[in-house]
């Protein structure tokens, strides 16, 4: 555990006990600041008040006598409108940080990596992280991923914290300075949290906001945003500039060419071997991984080996398992049109059973209309399945469920019945989980449980 000691004495408010903002009480109670929290919802205060913290009272805090405000991701401080207690402590100049700001404040003299994007980051943080274990570095790994922050341990000089870092937590770490950051990818997302995309762009550019021309960005130039931000700054040459591609040659960057990754036109590995980086995205992640890791001084061989072993993610183009002509993927992160695509790219030339559904972002699945005819079936299920069945072609075959379960079942079943040769399928939601699971990792759970049910059933048939 953290123990931030350079905020003894004073003054913090806690707002949002989720698993980070809990870490941070306890870590910041430890180093003896005077900390009072809140939580809009009496389950967490209760909690809170199980766990010792000591609980504000909103109607008569006095503001002025506090120091900081340490906010959870989820609470807005800004769009669609900023969450009274915060729009309170504005009025008397209090910016509100997150638990990333805290841990790099207790920790400056360790080294940075940050990875933010709109897809792919928990992939490539998680692959940065294995390839530098494998290297015997010290590392630490976390932020918008896996254990609170401030849960991780203390590094030295020459360890890494390799952060993956959210629109949201970087708008709220003003301090953070990243030696290697990396800019993956900018599609429209969580637009109403941010005012629009030029405020979500204005969030992602954050991330190399305190660096020098000592650090290096680790940029994608496939987008327009990413390119339109690599462009202004190679123009202005205040850092360091590795650009990445998977459809570009890049005489000076990292590029992926029909699946050989290349350095500088050098080639370096062929990534069509590696199952579990499957698809041109997780080529871009990839090159993001081995850029990142070059400019921390890798050797390419040491980096291809990491690649080589890395052993993928859950949730993520996950294989459940197979049975018969069928393979389950459990793509339960997928929670916007975006991430979608490129699984449905992957599967180009199979027959795929979608299960798609829950709660519904803005632009729904309309964006995916290409790959409507390359459907044998769709499962709908939840908050979406009406709308989403007003987007779907007419002649795309589907079928309306109430649960995950239910639609999981029915794909199975049809799948195993068709009898179709390398049939897939998917779960890929396109959607927040919220409508029926706790998150993401709840739903992929639940439905790597429904489909060994499914292949229970089929196997009884036999
Ligand atoms: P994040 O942490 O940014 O949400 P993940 O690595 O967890 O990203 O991947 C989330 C989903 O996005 C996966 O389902 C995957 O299909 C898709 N994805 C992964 N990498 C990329 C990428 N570079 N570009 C677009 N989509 C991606």
């Amino acid at each position: 555990m953290i123990i931030p000691t350079c905020f003894k004495g004073q003054k913090v408010v806690i707002l949002g006990l989720g698993r980070s903002g809990s870490s941070v009480a306890q870590s910041l109670l430890n180093a003896g600041a005077h900390v009072l929290v809140w939580d809009d919802q009496e389950t967490a205060r209760e909690a809170a008040q199980e766990a010792k913290f000591p609980l504000m009272n909103p109607n008569s805090l006095e503001w002025e006598e506090i120091d900081h405000l340490i906010l959870s991701p989820g609470i807005p401080h800004h769009y669609p409108a900023p969450h009274p207690l915060v729009a309170r402590a504005q009025i008397e100049g209090l910016r509100p940080v997150s638990d990333l700001e805290v841990l790099y404040k207790s920790q400056p003299q360790a080294r940075y990596m940050g990875i933010t994007g709109t897809n792919g980051k928990s992939t490539t943080t998680t692959l940065i992280s294995h390839i530098l274990k494998e290297n015997e570095a010290q590392v630490e790994v976390g932020g918008n991923l896996g254990i609170p922050v401030m849960q991780l341990n203390p590094l030295k000089e020459d360890g890494i914290y390799v952060l993956e870092v959210s629109s949201y937590q970087l708008e709220t770490s003003p301090s953070l300075h990243f030696n290697v950051s990396v800019l993956l990818n900018i599609t429209p997302d969580h637009l109403d949290r941010h005012g629009g995309m030029d405020g979500y762009i204005a969030a992602k550019r954050l991330i190399y906001r305190n660096t020098t021309s000592q650090d290096t960005l680790v940029i994608s130039v496939d987008d327009l945003p990413c390119l339109t931000i690599y462009e202004a700054l190679k123009a202005s040459g205040r850092l360091q500039l590795l650009p990445i591609s998977t459809c570009k040659v890049l005489s000076d960057g990292i590029y992926v060419k029909e699946g050989i990754l290349y350095e500088k036109s050098k080639p370096i590995l062929n990534l069509k071997n590696f199952e579990r980086l499957k698809g041109q995205h997780n080529w871009q992640n990839a090159a993001a991984a081995y850029g990142a890791l070059r400019s921390m001084g890798l050797g390419s061989e040491a980096i291809a080996k990491g690649i080589a072993s890395f052993p993928g993610l859950a949730h993520r183009q996950q294989v459940v398992d197979r049975y018969k002509n069928v393979v389950f993927v459990n793509d339960s992160k997928a929670t916007n049109a975006d991430a979608v695509a490129k699984a449905l790219a992957c599967y180009q030339g199979s027959p795929v059973y979608w299960i798609l559904g829950g709660r519904p972002k803005e632009g729904g699945i309309t964006s995916l209309k290409s790959y409507f005819s390359t459907i044998e079936h769709a499962f709908l299920y939840g908050e979406a399945a009406s709308s989403f069945f007003l987007t779907l072609d007419r002649n795309v075959p589907h079928t309306l469920c109430e649960t995950l379960e239910e639609a999981t079942e029915k794909a199975a079943k049809i799948a195993f019945n068709d009898q179709k040769k390398d049939a897939v399928v998917l779960l890929s939601p396109a959607c927040a989980s919220f409508d029926q699971f706790r998150d993401f990792e709840v739903r992929g759970e639940a439905f790597c449980q429904y489909v060994q049910k499914a292949i229970a059933f089929e196997q009884k048939k036999a």
